[in-house]
């Protein structure tokens, strides 16, 4: 069993941090725990030469560091995170053209085995964009032609739309996309058998559209720097093989399920303005007849809304087979809420890399190390934290128009000051600690429900800039 992020950039892509080298992406992946990482990004050419230089073959289609590059890693990483780290050559791709009589824009992933599959795709699409202004380009090319050119790039190259439901980017979307995945990619539809959730969407929410059904559902961070690798993921039991892997996606056997956030958490779950300030529930939306009650302009409908435009099954529905999907939040804002600083701070990638350091790689301690262990090495409110979301008891603010949501484990005032967050008195522990009651991967408890009936919301706050619920990405 291991895990796939498969979707992240490099530094040549528009607002991603430096540190988004073959280097630093090793390391991070090292820490949280997974075992395949897309470069991203192979269409452009810097970032390319740098892949090439880097990189060695490993197992089928996949790539390694190279020896000095991996000398290096192990003396750098800690020694608790041993795990093998490959890359899977992977590049997003912006298409932005007319179709139908509507302006479409679209985001794909295409993957490739080999260093020279992925050039021979580069080189078709360095005659139509430019491809060294950004490493995620923006091409004015139909989808349907995309698929086209990633297919012949050679056996094994795929394509997985991306995000698939955000409203501006995305082959679902609710402001440039496709009500069906097959009338973007029309007679090449076949080709494609796997679609990203993203961040605003899980399982749960894509299992009430049954035109979904012949879609195996992948999930990755969509990483602009390094630690937010894994944020989301896919988890295989299949062979450590890039065809074995692009074969799960295909057929299911061997997708193990998904790693989520809280949809919530993504930034277009819900409908709104955020300059305006706007927040709505879809049937309030609805009742202000898609235009915001501040500026009187078309409001940017969210996942929740869209998803339920497009659903033709209750929620709570689970086509039979589906493997199962966690929803988690990142170890570092779990410790910055304890410890009441931003999760970015030196003091909680201190105390995240001591646990680290314990407890083994970030996603092994979200998912699966006993609490017992988590109590000894992080102190009872880490315990605690750690019960409340594996048990999905979380407190969620959604997000909307570009606006991360945000998930908090505790209620205001519970943790008093930050100073007595390791030491909240010793929890009694549940009977589900008991090992291997938390293994990976078995099938998932049913899902938390996504709210399906709408509740009113509160007013809509007048600014709604929450400092601090804004990642770096
Ligand atoms: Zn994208
Ligand atoms: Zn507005």
């Amino acid at each position: 069993m291991f895990y796939a992020d498969l979707h992240i950039h490099s530094r040549f892509s528009r607002a991603c941090s430096r540190d988004c080298d073959i280097e630093h992406l090793a390391w991070w992946a090292l820490r949280k725990g997974i075992t395949v990482v897309g470069t991203g990004d192979f269409t452009h050419p810097a970032w390319a030469a740098e892949l090439a230089e880097s990189l060695i073959p490993a197992e089928p289609g996949l790539l390694r560091l190279r020896p000095e590059l991996e000398q290096r890693l192990r003396r750098t990483s800690p020694r608790s995170c041993a795990g093998a780290v490959r890359f899977m050559l992977s590049a997003e791709i912006s298409t932005i053209y007319r179709g139908g009589d509507r302006t479409r824009k679209v985001h794909h992933l295409i993957y490739a085995p080999t260093l020279e599959a992925a050039a021979r795709i580069t080189e078709a699409l360095s005659k139509i964009g430019n491809l060294a202004s950004d490493g995620r380009p923006i091409i004015g090319l139909d989808s349907r032609d995309l698929l086209e050119i990633t297919l012949a790039g050679g056996p094994g190259c795929y394509l997985v739309p991306a995000h698939a439901w955000t409203p501006w980017f995305a082959v679902l979307g609710s402001k440039s996309g496709f009500d069906r995945v097959a009338d973007c990619y029309r007679d090449l539809a076949d080709h494609v058998f796997a679609i990203e959730t993203g961040l605003s969407s899980d399982p749960s929410l894509n299992w009430m559209c049954s035109s979904l059904d012949g879609y195996r559902l992948v999930s990755n961070s969509d990483a602009h720097s390094p630690p937010m690798l894994g944020r989301e993921a896919t988890t295989l039991s299949c062979d450590l093989d890039y065809f074995a892997m692009a074969e799960a996606f295909r057929s299911g056997s061997g997708l193990a399920g998904t790693i989520e956030f809280f949809p919530e958490e993504g930034k277009y779950h819900l409908d709104g303005h955020r300059k305006c300030g706007v927040r709505l529930e879809p049937d309030e939306s609805d009742r202000y007849g898609g235009i915001c009650p501040a500026c009187g302009k078309p409001l940017t409908i969210g996942v929740l809304h869209r998803v339920a435009g497009l659903a033709d099954r209750p929620a709570g529905y689970r086509p039979p087979g589906a493997p199962g999907f966690t929803r988690l939040v990142q170890l570092r804002q779990v410790v910055g809420e304890i410890v009441a600083t931003g999760p970015a701070s030196k003091k909680v990638a201190a105390e995240v890399s001591r646990l680290v350091g314990a407890l083994g790689p970030e996603l092994g301690i979200l998912r699966e190390a006993p609490l017992a262990d988590v109590q000894r090495a992080g102190g009872g409110a880490l315990a605690e934290a750690l019960d409340r979301l594996r048990q999905g008891a979380v407190l969620r603010e959604a997000g909307y128009d570009g606006e991360y949501g945000t998930v908090r484990l505790f209620a205001p005032g519970e943790l008093g000051s930050g100073a007595a967050l390791f030491d909240l008195p010793a929890r009694e522990l549940p009977a589900r600690d008991v090992p291997g009651r938390d293994a990976p991967d078995r099938d998932a408890p049913a899902p938390r429900l996504p709210r399906m009936t709408f509740r009113r919301p509160t007013a809509p706050p007048a600014t709604s800039r929450r400092a601090g619920s804004r990642h770096a990405t």
